[in-house]
């Protein structure tokens, strides 16, 4: 029979695969994903913040997951699908996005980059809060609060914290992921984890001087089947939290329909169970189990007898040695529910081949509560048995009560417990860097202005450069060439329009070569740039120095780059050198002449039109030309063609 492989390299996606979800994503401007994720983290925004791959953007992705879910790595690889991927609109395509995976993935990733950006640590506000339990909701509350300036204090019963996070088996939750999660939580602010710190009543704290305190201590009481010889059975958590201690071998029994008795089912045979059976009230198809979940068990053998009642356990030598069972049965077409389950007579089986058995019927809380003000609730000791995400949002949740408590504020309305759009105060929502390289030469950002009338005159840049742009190309300018504009560009010339709206500059090179000069001195941070032309006659001699001649002239002013505007006129009126890009033959020509006349040290950029079927042809001959002069800074630009 196939063991599955259960290596913790599968629970994360690949590269390939991470990219493949990030293109599924429709970044959804009402964001479903996020109204459906109880912690409200938005699925469209970290995986837009993720998608170009840098290291930066996915450690910014990251930071904004955990801001909304200090356990995001753990809810990652947990969250089943009936949260954030029930509502992705994608799987109206195909299937959703893979929201959990590609949320584990991305801070697993930024983890291996360094780690996710720091948050800020806030000032003390001089409050003390006592919370009981580190699961989840703990964990959610204490970040919050943390993150508020209070100092917390979480006393834990066990040895580890985490909650019941650290009894999901291995094969689905990365122990590490948990511990690295814990560390962000822990690093939010001023907090203490008190491990083997049992809590008989939270009055004690108060009286010691907290502030308020909360108490989320989960389900802690198995439920039980109220059978003689019970006491032989392993209940589950016991079982999940030492498997190796029971040494259950031979047949077992996991009586259990939901995702813990699969839980036991799964551990049970990785830790040398010869077979596996889950008896269940439920049929197959009311088990509470997602697909992903219930081909695990199938995939594992695990066998799987629906509809059953365990109604006896038999002991032998101090042991189980077998089980009686019988069949039960709900009315056609009932909805499933313990009240009306009937069992059926005359199905009674004794059932002698099981040599062990583990109870997962559920937990429940044990919690007597008190009404004494500065005491809250949070998680599944309250709300019953729910998941990760949702214990988190009500651990978030109830640190808003308290902090409103606190400050003696109105208590905060809150429409469900499990569902919470807290964020953490320290998320710094760091500006992506800007900074840009242009041919060696640092620029504060990567937007310019293109040539066009904002940069139609000293003034222009001038004003565009107080503004804070990092750079711009004066609009195109020549010397000595009859500019035509075919009409229909001017056609709506008045008053209300911008002088010359479109092609060329009015203004001599001349002049322009004047303004480059003033605005190089006086801005030398910021990337001044021309735009020009040359003649294009037939006559080659003619053309070549006229195009020579007007490099020349701006390469003499300090101008920190040259753009050749072989695109122009835009639109163009269909005669051969109209629009220069248009000829492939004619462009390398050109772009041959600039370049074997031009200076090394100022970048050429050569301005191609769209207007083509094929840009590709025009870009070849450009790179053939460009491979001939490795010495020369020249590129391609398709700015505003
Ligand atoms: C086997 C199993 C598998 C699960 N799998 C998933 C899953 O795949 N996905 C998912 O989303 N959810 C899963 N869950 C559910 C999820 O783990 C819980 O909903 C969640 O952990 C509840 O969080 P909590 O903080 O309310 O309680 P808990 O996580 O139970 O934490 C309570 C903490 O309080 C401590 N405590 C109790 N009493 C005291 C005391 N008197 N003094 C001090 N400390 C005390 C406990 O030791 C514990 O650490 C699973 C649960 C189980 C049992
Ligand atoms: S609903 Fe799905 S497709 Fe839309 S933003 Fe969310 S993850 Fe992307
Ligand atoms: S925390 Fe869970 S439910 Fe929320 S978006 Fe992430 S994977 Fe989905």
């Amino acid at each position: 029979m196939k063991k599955k492989s259960q290596s913790k390299e599968g629970l994360f996606l690949t590269d390939a695969q991470l990219k493949n979800e990030f293109a599924k994503c429709e970044y959804c401007e009402e964001k479903p994903c996020m109204d459906k994720c109880p912690a409200d983290c938005s699925a469209a925004d970290f995986i837009m913040a993720a998608r170009v791959f840098s290291a930066s953007d996915l450690k910014r992705s990251a930071a904004q997951i955990m801001k909304n879910n200090p356990l995001g790595g753990v809810c990652g690889l947990v969250c089943p699908d009936k949260f954030c991927m029930a509502a992705c609109v994608h799987k109206k395509f195909d299937a959703a996005v893979n929201i959990p995976a590609v949320q584990a993935t991305i801070i697993k990733k930024a983890r291996e980059l360094g780690g996710i950006a720091a948050f800020t640590r806030p000032r003390p506000n001089g409050k003390k809060v006592a919370v009981v339990g580190s699961g989840p909701a703990g964990l959610g509350a204490a970040a919050v609060l943390a993150q508020k300036g209070c100092k917390v204090d979480i006393f834990e019963k066990e040895k580890i914290a985490g909650g019941t996070c650290n009894w999901i088996p291995g094969f689905r939750l990365d122990k590490e992921m948990l511990a690295q999660d814990l560390e962000f939580a822990v690093s939010l602010g001023a907090i203490d984890i008190h491990l083997r710190s049992v809590v008989r009543s939270p009055e004690t704290l108060l009286k010691k001087g907290y502030d308020a305190v909360l108490v989320a201590v989960g389900l802690t009481e198995p439920i039980r089947l109220g059978l003689k010889n019970e006491e032989l059975a392993v209940p589950a958590m016991a079982y999940l939290k030492n498997p190796k201690k029971y040494k259950l071998t031979g047949r077992v029994a996991v009586i259990g329909g939901g995702a813990v008795a699969a839980d036991c089912a799964m551990v049970a045979r990785e830790n040398g169970a010869a077979a596996v059976e889950l008896l269940a009230l439920e049929s197959i198809g009311e088990m509470p189990l997602t697909p992903k979940e219930m081909n695990e068990l199938l995939e594992n053998g695990i066998e799987i007898s629906g509809r059953t009642r365990v109604s006896a356990m038999v002991k032998r030598n101090g042991r189980i040695r077998g089980l009686a069972t019988v069949k039960v049965a709900l009315a056609a077409g009932a909805a499933f529910n313990l009240q009306d389950i009937k069992e059926v007579p005359g199905t009674q089986q004794a059932r002698k081949d099981f040599m062990a058995v583990i109870v997962a019927i559920g937990s429940r809380a044990k919690v007597a509560r008190s009404d004494r003000p500065g005491i809250f609730y949070a998680g599944d000791c309250v709300n019953g048995p729910s998941t990760v995400v949702e214990a988190v949002a009500a651990g978030k949740n109830a640190a808003l009560e308290i902090d409103a408590w606190l400050r003696r504020a109105a208590k905060p309305a809150i429409a469900n417990r499990v569902k919470s759009s807290v964020e953490l105060h320290g998320y710094v929502a760091r500006p992506v860097p800007l900074e840009s390289d242009f041919f060696g030469r640092k620029i504060s950002t990567p937007f310019l202005l293109s040539a066009a009338p904002p940069t139609d005159g000293f003034e222009q840049m001038k004003m565009a450069y107080e503004a804070g742009w990092s750079g711009g190309i004066m609009k195109t300018a020549f010397d000595n060439i009859p500019i035509h504009i075919p009409g229909e560009y001017m056609h709506a010339f008045n008053d209300l329009t911008y002088g010359n709206c479109d092609n060329v500059s009015g203004h001599s090179l001349d002049r322009v070569c004047g303004e480059i000069e003033k605005l190089v001195k006086l801005f030398p941070d910021r990337l001044t740039m021309a735009s020009t032309g040359g003649p294009v006659s037939g006559n080659d001699e003619r053309d070549r120095a006229g195009w020579q001649n007007n490099t020349r002239k701006l390469e003499n002013t300090g101008v920190m780059g040259i753009e050749y505007s072989l695109s122009c006129p835009q639109g163009g009126d269909g005669s051969e050198g109209d629009i220069v890009s248009q000829n492939a033959a004619l462009t390398a020509k050109i772009v041959e002449w600039i370049l074997v006349g031009g200076s090394p040290y100022v970048p050429k950029l050569f301005k191609l039109t769209g207007a083509v079927t094929s840009i590709a042809v025009i870009v070849n001959a450009i790179s053939k030309v460009l491979l001939r002069h490795p010495e020369k800074k020249a590129g391609i630009t398709l700015a505003n063609t």
